[in-house]
């Protein structure tokens, strides 16, 4: 960018807020894909204070041809945030909370506000907003939305986008949209809410939201059972969903991914363990007391112990720290992981599990997985050196296999983090070419000029 078009950014907004150089900048070029040496490019760092400014620069960008990329928090996972020249847009300063409706049982928020925050809010006034995704003291309610973050509640509660009742968003060449609000119905015209959640930055740039909450539950009990192998395991898991019992989460961690973290889990578990299966009920003392046992009636069969009852409060908030801490607990054998979220008809997961080994063995790389098995959603990992590009290489080649894997099996290439720049390569094999044209004609409807997040989520001919 050259010294002029600089000083026009800074008179739109005000120097403050139009960063060129320096660390604020550099992080601004890297999401939570920068464990993979992923690293993108860009000539500034924005940071406008309300969708105003937002629509100011947008409609600046459109005017100059320069290309765009919003940030939330950047921890995805598919290198959406990561920019390709042109600015990048931070909705940091976003981050009011505009309304709280206790009684109502909805908030509207800024798009930059933390996604731990709004869980924060919502329980002191005795609610929930349930949607969990990993790093959430970081990623905010936009990034969420724009990738539709799911989360290990998600397997009862739904991912983000059904707890999202209206956004306002920003669209080329710099207007602001409305849609929904704080309506719990709302069938009038084609649903642009719903086009603009999961649309990774690509369509529009989300503002505000308007968030869906519950009368927070009473109790939680938690059940962990360890199996001998993969088999067995996901037995247990058929079991449980062949019961009638409605897990809150249904999680699940491989032999691999249980050798890296099993050190720290904190409860008593048995050293071999090939599989471990994660229930979670909620609601009052009784229903959550009747919950926890026929969960453990379900889950005993072919356990290799007893299946572990996690019932007091201090004791379940440590247990989903250790679980939010299984991903760099793998990273740490070696440094780094080719880490994918592929998602599988729930039958399949056994299959998927297994066969993740199998590539990883193909490629001489250790793989394990761990994820949201009543999603039939799995963390299929390479562990690799990221200083060896070889390894790297052959980690790319593992990942195409998982993707070719899903695919066969009746899935699709990503369940939670999103396509991003890392997947677009695949979306056609996972779509098929009529889905991949109304798409990239969707495209072209809300972003002619193709400046909004170039090269992400949607393949263009
Ligand atoms: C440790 C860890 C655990 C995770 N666990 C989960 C999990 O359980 N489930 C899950 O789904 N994900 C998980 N993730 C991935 C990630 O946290 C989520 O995708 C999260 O929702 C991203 O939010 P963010 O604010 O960090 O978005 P960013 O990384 O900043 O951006 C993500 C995408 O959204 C776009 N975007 C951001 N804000 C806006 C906006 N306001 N308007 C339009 N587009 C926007 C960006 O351009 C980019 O394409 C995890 C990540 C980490 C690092």
């Amino acid at each position: 960018m050259n010294g002029n078009l600089a000083r026009e950014l800074a008179n739109l907004l005000s120097p403050e807020q139009v960063v060129t150089i320096g660390p604020e900048l550099r992080a601004a070029l890297q999401d939570g894909t920068g464990n993979r040496g992923i690293k993108g490019e860009a000539e500034a760092l924005l940071l406008p204070a309300d969708a105003e400014e937002v629509a100011e620069v947008m409609a600046w960008c459109y005017g100059h041809g320069v290309p765009l990329t919003v940030r939330g928090g950047g921890t995805g996972l598919a290198g959406g945030a990561v920019p390709d020249g042109g600015v990048v847009l931070s909705l940091e300063r976003l981050a009011r909370v505009r309304s709280i409706d206790p009684e109502l049982w909805r908030m509207e928020v800024e798009a930059g506000v933390r996604t731990a925050t709004v869980h924060r809010i919502a329980l002191e006034n005795g609610l929930m907003f349930p949607p969990d995704p990993g790093a959430s003291e970081q990623s905010t309610i936009g990034g969420n939305i724009a990738t539709n973050a799911g989360g290990p509640h998600a397997f009862r509660y739904g991912v983000t986008g059904a707890w999202v009742t209206g956004i306002e968003a920003v669209v080329p060449p710099g207007e602001v949209l409305s849609s929904g609000g704080p309506l719990r119905k709302n069938v009038a015209g084609l649903d642009l809410t719903d086009l603009m959640i999961g649309s990774e930055g690509t369509l529009g740039i989300v503002t505000s939201a308007w968030l869906r909450l519950v009368p927070a539950p009473e109790e939680r009990g938690v059940v962990v059972g360890f199996y001998p192998d993969t088999a067995s395991g996901c037995e247990a898991i058929g079991m449980i969903m062949g019961s009638g019992i409605q897990p809150t989460a249904l999680e699940f961690l491989d032999r691999g991914a249980l050798e890296s973290s099993l050190g720290s889990f904190p409860s008593e578990a048995p050293e071999q363990a090939g599989f471990a299966v994660i229930a979670e009920a909620d609601g009052s003392a009784g229903e959550v007391n009747q919950a926890v046992g026929d969960l453990e009636e379900a889950m005993a069969g072919g356990a290799l112990q007893p299946p572990v009852r996690i019932t007091d409060h201090v004791a379940i908030r440590n247990f989903w720290a250790w679980r939010d801490g299984v991903s760099i607990a793998v990273t740490a054998q070696r440094g780094g992981k080719i880490s994918e979220d592929v998602v599988v008809p729930v039958e399949s997961l056994a299959a998927a599990v297994d066969e993740t080994v199998e590539i990883g063995r193909r490629h001489d790389l250790p793989a394990c997985s761990w994820g949201h098995a009543g999603d039939g959603n799995l963390h299929s990992s390479f562990l690799v050196d990221l200083a060896d590009d070889d390894q790297m290489k052959r980690g790319g080649a593992a990942a195409a296999e998982i993707f070719e894997m899903a695919i066969r099996l009746g899935g699709s290439i990503s369940g939670e983090h999103g396509i991003g720049s890392l997947k677009t390569g695949h979306v056609e094999a996972a779509l098929g070419p009529v889905a991949v044209r109304l798409q990239a004609e969707i495209k072209r409807v809300f972003d002619p000029k193709l400046l909004l997040n170039p090269g992400k989520k949607i393949p263009l001919p």
